[in-house]
């Protein structure tokens, strides 16, 4: 296979020069309602428009409550970025034009967010990278333009409301990534720590999980800071390092051809696999910014901050790190167990239950994993309850059935719901390790084949696959593999050599 065209332009281009790339990160919060409102937070299909009143559509007169749930969410998330937290925050009103945005200007925090400064450690390729957190704010999310097309080529849009004012989280991180690839990781670390929190469900493809990446290019080995492209809406974490991708060869190509540069917003065609120009990139100044005056500042009491210190669960790298630790796993069966909440909380389960520690992370990392996504469900929504798991893997460690056997009624207790170890006593397919059983078997596979038989004591080991393969047919895959290879090593005796 010849290597990608764009993959060695890729590296052709990032020889010379330094990606420099920093994330805005919106997340929707997991409320029961809107931000300033009544309405439900989650409007997940629901008709158009029907989700709304006064105060979300911006009728006169109408107005705001804040969402003690939100603030609190996303204080919980400023504190598991190690972010501080200042007494004093407020709302300010983000003044700007779009369809989507009733009131003509958006709550959010310009100043004074809940949560300032902060780090989020992840791990790239094996190596561990940090990315600084400039702040953490609240504010809410715009309605949903419905277009016919992609924007750039669409000549109508239809508004629908009812997004407009849920809860949304903002994480700003310093531009401290330098490739595509790092930036995908941070995103999916990022994701990783928010449903571990509880606080956003992390569906990109629904948008609740949205990104903003901000990308330049600086000469390899200088500090200064490039102009900077945004491309705003990055729906997955494919698309995130496709885009950022493009974004390197484009930049590239403009400043070897002497081109300067200027701040721009772009957004991502899938159709043309590329960034495109949406407009010149805006100034914090073109949004008159100003406290909101239908809301109080919020004071955060230092009680308030601590008490919500002491309910944030233990984050993902603490349990990868206590996985490995009392369960003796390796780092990257841990890293796969603690890539979401409840598949962590299922394995700890399995082995509360009674299954070996190392038997239950590898079925689950090898087997488990592979038949969920198969069947579109999460190992929680298996239908397998993970007491259920831990019979059979006890099984299994007893050598009471065979590897193979279990691995057919996992499968088919994830299409059926049924109860692997029940399956097991009922259709009797318990292992045959009782040596006395198994003798007459191996007797009949030697008569039965005894060119393999002689071929095998001159010295062919390959021969005395046929054997044990006659075996297990007779037993109907039950007999236990390992001891019926054993009585026909003793049975055939080797051949002397020459
Ligand atoms: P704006 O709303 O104007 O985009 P923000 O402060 O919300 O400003 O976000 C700025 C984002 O851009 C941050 O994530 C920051 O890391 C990133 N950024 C700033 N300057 C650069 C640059 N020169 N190159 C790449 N990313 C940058
Ligand atoms: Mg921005
Ligand atoms: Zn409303």
């Amino acid at each position: 296979m010849s290597p990608n065209p764009a993959t060695i332009d890729l590296a052709r281009a990032v020889e010379r020069w330094e990606p420099v790339i920093g994330l805005e990160v919106h997340a929707q919060c997991t409320t029961r309602s809107k931000m300033f409102c009544g309405c439900r937070a989650d409007y997940a299909g629901l008709a158009p428009n029907t989700n709304t009143c006064p105060t979300c559509l911006g009728l006169p007169g109408a107005l705001p409550v804040a969402n003690g749930e939100a603030i609190r969410m996303t204080v919980l998330t400023g504190l598991a970025l190690q972010s501080q937290i200042p007494p004093r925050s407020k709302f300010d009103r983000k003044n700007y034009f779009y369809p989507d945005l009733p009131k003509g200007y958006q709550i959010s925090q310009f100043d004074l967010p809940l949560c300032v400064g902060g780090w989020l450690e992840f791990e790239v390729a094996g190596v561990e990278r940090a990315v600084r957190i400039t702040r953490v704010h609240l504010e809410e999310d715009a309605g949903k333009l419905v277009h016919p097309a992609e924007l750039h080529r669409a000549d109508f849009s239809l508004v629908d409301l009812n997004r407009a004012g849920v809860p949304l989280m903002e994480i700003v991180g310093e531009p401290d990534l330098r490739s595509p690839q790092e930036a995908r990781a941070y995103l999916v670390a990022l994701r990783q720590l928010l449903l571990y929190l509880g606080v956003c469900d992390g569906n990109m493809e629904e948008g609740s999980l949205r990104c903003d990446a901000n990308i330049s290019l600086r000469p390899r080995g200088t500090e200064a800071l490039g102009a900077r492209t945004e491309v705003k809406n990055l729906n997955s974490f494919r698309i995130l390092q496709r885009a950022l991708e493009q974004e390197v060869l484009r930049q590239a190509a403009r400043l070897e051809a002497g081109e300067t540069l200027h701040p721009e917003t772009r957004g991502w065609s899938e159709a043309e696999a590329t960034t495109v120009a949406q407009r010149s990139k805006e100034e914090a100044d073109d949004y008159r910014y100003f406290p909101d005056p239908d809301l109080p500042p919020i004071v955060l009491e230092p009680a308030f901050v601590d008490a919500l210190r002491g309910e944030l669960p233990e984050l993902p790298r603490a349990r990868a790190l206590r996985l490995r630790q009392t369960h003796g796993l390796s780092a990257e069966e841990a890293r796969q167990l603690t890539q979401l909440p409840g598949e962590a909380d299922y394995f700890e389960r399995t082995v509360s239950a009674g299954a070996p520690a190392t038997l239950a992370a590898n079925w689950q990392v090898n087997e488990l994993a592979g038949l969920c996504q198969r069947a579109h469900r999460t190992v929680e929504s298996s239908g397998l309850p993970p007491e259920r798991l831990a019979a059979l893997l006890h099984l299994v460690d007893s050598r009471a059935v065979s590897a193979p056997t279990a691995k057919e009624l996992l499968a088919e207790a994830i299409a059926s719901g049924a109860d692997p170890a029940d399956l097991v006593e009922v259709r009797g397919l318990r292992q045959v390790s009782d040596e006395g059983a198994l003798a007459e078997a191996v007797d009949r596979s030697i008569a039965a084949q005894p060119k393999a038989a002689r071929d095998y004591q001159a010295g062919n080991d390959r021969a005395l696959g046929a054997l044990v393969g006659q075996v297990m047919a007779a037993t109907r895959g039950r007999a236990d593999a390992r001891i019926v290879t054993r009585l026909l090593q003793a049975r055939l005796p080797r051949d002397p050599g020459p």
